[in-house]
């Protein structure tokens, strides 16, 4: 008897090639379906082209600014140093190159084909690349999310964190729209490299959700630093001046004078032009596909994962999203995100890092809280005369007596933060973590000798 004709080209056609919908093309191919992705731009997505990884490499050649002039009080001569940003930004983008080719050939060895090219859903189970249509049993959108830029005059004017990697040089003054974590990343990494940041905050606030003492502290910091923060200062427009400058005009009747504008004002889902409707996909009113708790759309044979179905947007949540929907759909493997307790961190001069319920949320949940802060110098700073205190919070619930938030500030913070973030979500107790002996000296040892 003939082998039965596919009635489709494919068993899953993936469409974007980020954290999310690499790892779901990969791990479907490993289960053993025909797999295919496609990718109008890079392969590696927002993380590894234009996000995470170029942006931390960034705050790494910028903290050489402080290394640099504390090494001095460590004994060091140091002489004639100077930034060459084309050689920094040059290297990370080699890197970034490496690491897209890496993605590529970890596809490849997973027998997944990729087509380069941009996707328009036209049904259930067809989209249509370039002017040819193809087939799959299963679609997964995994497009992602792009920089939102705010609706105004002369907002053309303005750069996103996608061009600040292609800089041809660094800007004298640079006025950064925004408050959230990307805004205050590349406030700082301009700082260190020496341009005049000044920060044009919409609402009073920064970096809405983290927890209010962390913040504080990190804005005290910055300012220190040199960084200028406008709050209550919504734009109404961008003049650019005879000289090539730009003078970005805030509704409160003052101006912000700049040779470069940065918009960092949040992220949209990527649906725009996707076909969506053609396949009965519905989506919320922030653009992002709206998924059930296995990921799938309004139309059964249509998923969604990552920063398209704007859940938690960050890489290591696609990632889980990705392989979850793997495994639940081809691996006979039923398999669901767990959302809680998702830690998360800023790569700010210094950089932040949270986990789990800051002070006030636990206060207004829980009632009754205890709440054990760390406020130190670290020793390094100390020796450096860098007047930069670190803070370390722990929120606990005074009943149960355990660990339901961990915040903290300072250097290295995102790094100790993963592994406290284990501690409250294992749901451990502050008795718990006192029983652990420290380790001397360090700075994490602060976090089991709170009393
Ligand atoms: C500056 C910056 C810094 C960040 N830093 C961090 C960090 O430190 N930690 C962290 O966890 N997260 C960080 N993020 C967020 C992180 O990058 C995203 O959460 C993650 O990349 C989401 O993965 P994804 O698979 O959903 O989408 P993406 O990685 O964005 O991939 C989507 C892909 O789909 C492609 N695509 C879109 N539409 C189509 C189409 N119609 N046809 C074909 N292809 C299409 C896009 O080109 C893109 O490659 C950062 C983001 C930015 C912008």
């Amino acid at each position: 008897m003939a082998a039965p004709i596919p009635r489709y080209d494919y068993d899953l056609l993936v469409i974007g090639a980020g954290s999310g919908g690499v790892r779901a093309a990969r791990v479907a191919a490993g289960h053993g379906a025909k797999v295919a992705i496609v990718e109008e731009y890079r392969i590696g997505g927002t993380c590894v082209i234009r996000g995470c990884v170029p942006k931390k490499l960034l705050v790494y050649g910028a903290h050489f600014a402080e290394d640099l002039e504390d090494a001095k009080r460590f004994g060091w001569e140091v002489q004639g140093t100077k930034f060459d940003w084309v050689t920094l930004r040059d290297n990370v983008l080699n890197e970034v190159a490496r690491l897209s080719g890496l993605y590529s050939q970890t596809l490849q060895n997973h027998k997944v084909e990729i087509i380069q090219q941009r996707a328009v859903v036209t049904g259930p189970h067809s989209v249509r690349i370039d002017k040819r249509e193809i087939t799959a049993t299963t679609i997964l959108i995994a497009t992602g999310a792009r920089p939102d830029v705010p609706v105004c005059e002369g907002s053309e004017f303005g750069i996103t964190s996608n061009e600040a990697f292609h800089l041809e040089k660094i800007p004298r003054r640079i006025a950064i729209a925004g408050s959230g974590y990307i805004a205050n990343e590349f406030a700082g990494i301009f700082n260190e490299f020496g341009a005049k940041v000044t920060m044009i905050c919409r609402s009073d606030r920064i970096l809405r959700g983290y927890d209010e003492q962390i913040r504080d502290r990190l804005l005290q910091i910055s300012m220190s630093k040199g960084i200028i923060f406008r709050f209550d200062a919504p734009i109404e427009k961008i003049l650019r001046q005879a000289n090539g400058t730009l003078s970005v005009q805030l509704k409160n009747g003052d101006a912000v004078d700049c040779d470069l504008l940065m918009f960092a004002t949040g992220r949209v889902p990527n649906t725009d032009g996707l076909g969506l409707e053609s396949a009965g996909v519905a989506i919320d009113e922030q653009r992002a596909v709206k998924v059930d708790a296995d990921s799938r759309s309004t139309c059964p044979s249509i998923y969604a994962v990552g920063d398209v179905t704007n859940r938690v947007q960050l890489t290591p949540v696609a990632i889980r999203e990705g392989q979850a929907f793997a495994d639940t759909v081809f691996g006979n493997k039923p398999t669901r995100v767990d959302y809680n307790c998702i830690p998360s961190a800023v790569f700010s001069h210094p950089p932040l890092a949270g986990v789990g319920m800051t002070e006030s949320e636990a206060r207004n949940k829980l009632g009754s809280v205890k709440v054990y802060t760390s406020d130190f110098r670290a020793m390094k700073n100390v020796l450096a005369n860098r007047d930069e205190r670190a803070l370390y919070k722990i929120v606990v619930d005074d009943i149960s007596g355990k660990l339901v938030g961990a915040h903290m500030i300072g250097p290295d913070a995102p790094e100790i933060l993963q592994m406290v973030a284990v501690a409250v979500k294992a749901g451990m107790t502050k008795a718990q973590l006192d029983e652990c002996v420290a380790i001397h000296p360090t700075m994490a040892e602060e976090l089991v000798l709170m009393k």
